[in-house]
């Protein structure tokens, strides 16, 4: 997944113009990028019918080519699922104290069907300026540059201070499924060994005219837990009733919750993520911004930016309910009422804390409140140090000066939430600047910018390096 449409983006002012040409159009090394790219794209690797195995092995035959020796290419099938396999890769390093930096992608994508699309999903368009097909922005693009980059710098004869890891996964995109980051980390942990991890997250900006107008780096996000609010009552028959109702109970705590706002709370990504959007926001909702940043009990404010639903998600934690269940006949009293309330916790926050407080928020005895299930370890912000910032502000400002370089929080969750808690700081950066649409993923006609993709390229392409040689 990544970040989906910035609601308030198409209104804002053009800062600097996208430009055009590409002028490496003819690079013979340009033509291999997207021809893996094309690879990816065109093997499928939905759950339901593809096959991520296979889309590894293709990406390591890659790598063998540009040669790559075996020892280096490990094909990681987990047991039971063998379609749901990846590649880890390795370019190593000049000096055996310097840790690992570790590229990260998912190469499955979201279910796609042939009939509900205007082109062939699984086959890589190119129109309008646009790359058409499943995958083409989450996230094989970035998939590819990161099998493009070990090419590359093997052919150059590069040899980097710390070795330069790969790992392309499977199961990012469905929550049933299992997922290869996550597994990695406890089964792989060593191979996967890295001082910090570059992945997916959030892009660039554009506004709907193509315009730039900041660079977002994902350094944070949120833990998606569920709570079940349940009620239990003896029942009995619906002719007699007594104010004593299951679902009476269930939904006076379930609107309880709909009326109760957890409070603002500021970390280093979202404070970075509003004192920098401020400026290019501006008017009342970047004043707004400063506010907020200065004193998070600005209720004035904090009512301001509420009004944008991804706002007023990365200020604090969010519970909401989603799913309802209750009674058992239509002539009968409710012996049972249920409620699923899925919770968005703010980095640093415990299940315990959010599973106490809305035992006080439903306010009432008959309602208990547990936790059915728990998928992964709490969401830790990754430290914004300038070791990770310097080199993405140095590239970023020669490749598109004046533009900003913004921290955010993610409100959803990416496979950071497996590797941070594992040791390894992950950060959502792909120099890849995308339209106020959010290029359709996970829906229809998922497109990018040719250029956006290109540029992408050219941008990991000369960080990696530099973070390499650090
Ligand atoms: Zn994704």
């Amino acid at each position: 997944m990544k970040r989906i449409a910035r609601a308030m983006m198409a209104a804002l002012a053009m800062l600097v113009s996208a430009g055009t040409g590409y002028s490496q159009s003819a690079d013979k090394s340009l033509e291999r990028f997207r021809e893996i790219y094309k690879e990816l794209v065109e093997t499928n690797t939905t759950l339901s019918a593809g096959d991520c195995t296979l889309a590894a092995r293709r990406m390591a035959g890659r790598l063998k080519t540009a040669g790559y020796p075996d020892e280096d290419l490990r094909i990681f099938v987990p047991e039971g699922h063998p379609k749901e396999g990846g590649l880890l890769a390795a370019l190593h390093g000049s000096d055996p104290s310097a840790k690992a930096i570790l590229m990260l992608a998912h190469v499955d994508v979201v279910e796609a069907k042939r009939e509900d699309w205007t082109r062939d999903p699984f086959t890589l368009v190119e129109e309008g300026g646009y790359f058409y097909g499943r995958g083409t922005s989450d996230m094989k693009a970035q998939a590819a540059i990161w099998v493009d980059n070990l090419i590359r710098y093997r052919e150059e004869g590069y040899k980097p201070r710390r070795t330069i890891k790969l790992a392309l996964t499977c199961g990012e995109e469905t929550n049933s499924a299992l997922n290869g980051a996550g597994w990695l980390a406890q089964n792989a942990r060593d191979a996967i060994d890295a001082e910090f991890a570059l992945t997916e997250g959030v892009d660039g900006d554009l506004d709907a005219q193509g315009h730039r107008i900041a660079l977002e780096i994902l350094a944070a996000e949120k833990t998606s837990q569920n709570f079940v609010f349940e009620v239990t009552n003896p029942g009995g028959h619906s002719s007699r009733p007594v104010p004593d109702n299951a679902i009476y109970h269930l939904v006076r705590a379930v609107d309880r919750v709909s009326r109760y706002e957890f409070p603002v709370q500021l970390d280093d990504a979202n404070r970075a993520y509003f004192s920098g959007m401020s400026k290019i926001v501006g008017g009342e909702s970047g004043a707004a911004m400063a506010a907020v940043v200065k004193n998070p009990e600005d209720s004035v404010s904090v009512a301001v930016l509420d009004k944008d639903r991804n706002w007023h998600a990365m200020l604090r934690t969010t519970c909401v309910a989603t799913m309802l269940s209750a009674g058992h006949a239509t002539n009968a009293l409710p012996q049972r009422a249920t409620a699923n309330i899925n919770c968005r916790i703010f980095p640093g926050v415990s299940r315990d804390a959010i599973q106490a407080q809305l035992v006080k928020i439903a306010d009432d005895p008959a309602v208990t409140v547990s936790v059915p299930e728990v998928r992964g370890p709490l969401a830790q912000p990754s430290p914004l140090t300038p070791q990770i910032m310097g080199p993405i502000e140095s590239v970023a400002h020669e490749m598109w000066p004046g533009i900003p370089v913004i921290p955010s929080l993610e409100p959803a969750a990416s496979d950071a939430q497996f590797l941070n808690p594992a040791g390894i700081p992950t950060y959502g950066v792909t120099g890849i600047f995308t339209d106020p649409d959010g290029g359709h993923i996970h829906g229809l006609n998922e497109r990018v910018r040719i250029n956006s993709v290109y540029e992408g390229r050219a941008f990991l392409y000369r960080l990696v390096k530099l973070y390499a040689d650090q």
